[in-house]
């Protein structure tokens, strides 16, 4: 089977295109990432050739649906893959520019439990290509926004798949032209990936998930910590820090009774202020595998407040395509683990 259009490189291109003129290979390349273009939008490429290209770098993604939600605002596509993998893309879109929220992986192994994700299991690593022709889907449909942000937000846990990940950051930035600031990269704390991503030259964000502050709660909210404790994730995010000047994230998505409360707070601030690292709230997300529900408003304000008492830099995340299972930690591709009941709040 032919390599999908954006799983090729430039050197796969160009011997695509023996033959032809050699600046076509550069014409070719600059239209599928500078101008997001299909081949049969290549206008200034011959009709022959076009049809030609169009058959030898099929896409990647095959569309099986697409919803809206906040009146068009929020966009979710369920895609299938070569091998009949599905993944979910997520494109928030706002007056003058655009975030996608990409897939690494169809499914992932990290099981939190409560992201329904992890309920549903590990089935393939993404390549570079899916990866990237995820961002291009975006772009085209963003416009005439201009697409401002790509976060590794979606299924799957981007430093598991590490080399496609970061194949797909340098493309992103080399080749479709976004900065490295607007690209962020979250991870449950693969220790070994955070250490890595403090090596590369190109100055991505950074977001851990931590959502428990204290490991014998975070052993059960996020399995891996049994494996990187949360010292060891501190340790790998001191360094990333050092190497690049960035500022961290920590995501915490607040689930009532679980870790809501001040206790909660003051330990989170502890592991946050010494990285002066922000911490983005979010209620917790109803997913099908998982019983309790997210903190209410007001007391998701008043962890806020109590964090920024504590002198700790905190925002609370605006929730969008909650109705359409797109918002952080709903993405699972049709696929319902069977064996759970299924629980959901109203509303
Ligand atoms: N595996 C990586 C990339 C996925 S990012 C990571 O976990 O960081 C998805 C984000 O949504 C993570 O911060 C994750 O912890 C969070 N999340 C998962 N389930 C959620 C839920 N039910 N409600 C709100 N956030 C959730």
């Amino acid at each position: 089977m032919a390599a999908s259009r954006y799983d090729l490189d430039r050197a796969a291109l160009a011997a695509l295109l023996a033959g032809e003129p050699a600046y076509r290979a550069r014409q070719v390349w600059d239209g599928l990432h500078r101008r997001a273009a299909e081949p049969a939008e290549m206008t200034d490429l011959p009709a022959a050739l076009r049809t030609r290209l169009d058959e030898a770098l099929p896409p990647a993604l095959t569309l099986v649906a697409e919803s809206t939600s906040d009146g068009g605002d929020t966009v979710k596509w369920l895609w299938r893959l070569a091998g009949g993998d599905r993944v979910e893309t997520v494109l928030m879109l706002y007056p003058d520019r655009a975030t996608v929220c990409v897939s690494s992986q169809a499914g992932c192994a990290m099981a939190c439990g409560f992201c329904a994700t992890g309920q549903a299991g590990f089935s393939r690593h993404l390549t570079t290509g899916e990866i990237v022709e995820q961002v291009v889907r975006a772009v085209r449909r963003a416009r005439p926004r201009r697409l401002s942000n790509v976060v590794f937000m979606g299924m799957g846990e981007p430093l598991a798949n590490y080399d496609a990940t970061w194949a797909a950051v340098e493309r992103i930035h080399d080749d479709l032209g976004l900065s490295a600031r607007s690209i962020t990269v979250s991870t449950v704390g693969v220790v070994p990936g955070i250490r890595r991503l403090a090596t590369e030259s190109l100055p991505v964000n950074l977001a851990v998930s931590l959502h428990a502050a204290n490991d014998a709660l975070r052993d059960e909210l996020v399995p891996l910590n049994r494996r990187y404790p949360i010292a060891a994730v501190s340790e790998a995010c001191r360094e990333w820090i050092a190497a690049t000047g960035r500022r961290l994230s920590f995501e915490w998505a607040l689930i009532a009774g679980v870790n809501d409360r001040f206790s909660d707070a003051a330990e989170l601030a502890a592991v946050a202020l010494p990285l002066r690292a922000h911490v983005n709230l979010i209620p917790l997300n109803p997913t099908p595998g998982y019983a309790t529900p997210g903190t209410p408003p007001a007391r998701v304000r008043a962890f806020r407040d109590r964090l920024r008492a504590h002198g700790v830099n905190a925002t609370i995340r605006r929730n969008r395509g909650t109705d359409i299972d797109a918002a952080c930690g709903q993405l699972a591709a049709g696929s319902r683990p069977a064996a759970v009941e299924v629980v959901r709040r109203p509303g």
